[in-house]
């Protein structure tokens, strides 16, 4: 099924000047973009997105990391996109994610970890809405589509 999934480039990502290499790792691999801009997070934003964490004592120090430059948010879009991209991100800590994941290859940090990237279909709605109002958020014609895909698989 084709699914939008949220993806953020933390601050580590902008700050290092990998946003350019990152991106064209998920352009690669077939997914396109239906959305794409800068932002600054705020704490009213983080309480909402980190929610999950607030009961842990890094919750301050991940918000603080996260508000430290302004971050990318993009809005990915393909066929399982939210596996898909959880798969390209690896496992939260860097420093044990497998070589070829984005995770793996860039970072060494359980918290500065490169992307954030939504992890289910419930939360993937929730996310995009979080970041993205609805013009924000663009559906065109894919030139790549039938040469990614076969015609069963979407
Ligand atoms: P993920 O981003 O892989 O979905 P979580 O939702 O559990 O992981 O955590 C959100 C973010 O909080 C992580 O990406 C990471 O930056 C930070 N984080 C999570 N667990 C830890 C930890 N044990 N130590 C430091 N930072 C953490």
């Amino acid at each position: 099924m084709i699914e939008r999934t949220l993806v953020i480039l933390k601050p580590c990502t902008v700050q290092r000047a990998l946003c350019g290499e990152i991106l064209h790792r998920f352009e690669r691999k077939g997914l396109w973009f239906v959305g794409i801009k800068m932002v600054w997070l705020t704490d009213e934003i983080l309480d909402e997105h980190y929610a999950h964490l607030s009961s842990k004592p890094f919750f301050q120090r991940v918000k603080d990391s996260m508000k430290m430059s302004p971050v990318i948010v993009c809005c990915l879009e393909g066929v399982d996109a939210i596996h898909t991209v959880r798969t390209l991100a690896g496992p939260t800590n860097g420093r044990v994610a497998a070589p070829g994941t984005i995770r793996g290859d860039y970072s060494m940090s359980y918290q500065e970890n490169i992307v954030h990237a939504s992890d289910s279909p419930e939360t993937a709605v929730d996310e995009i809405k979080r970041f993205f109002k609805p013009e924000e958020i663009f559906d065109y014609k894919q030139v790549s589509f039938d040469y990614l895909y076969a015609n069963d698989e979407t």
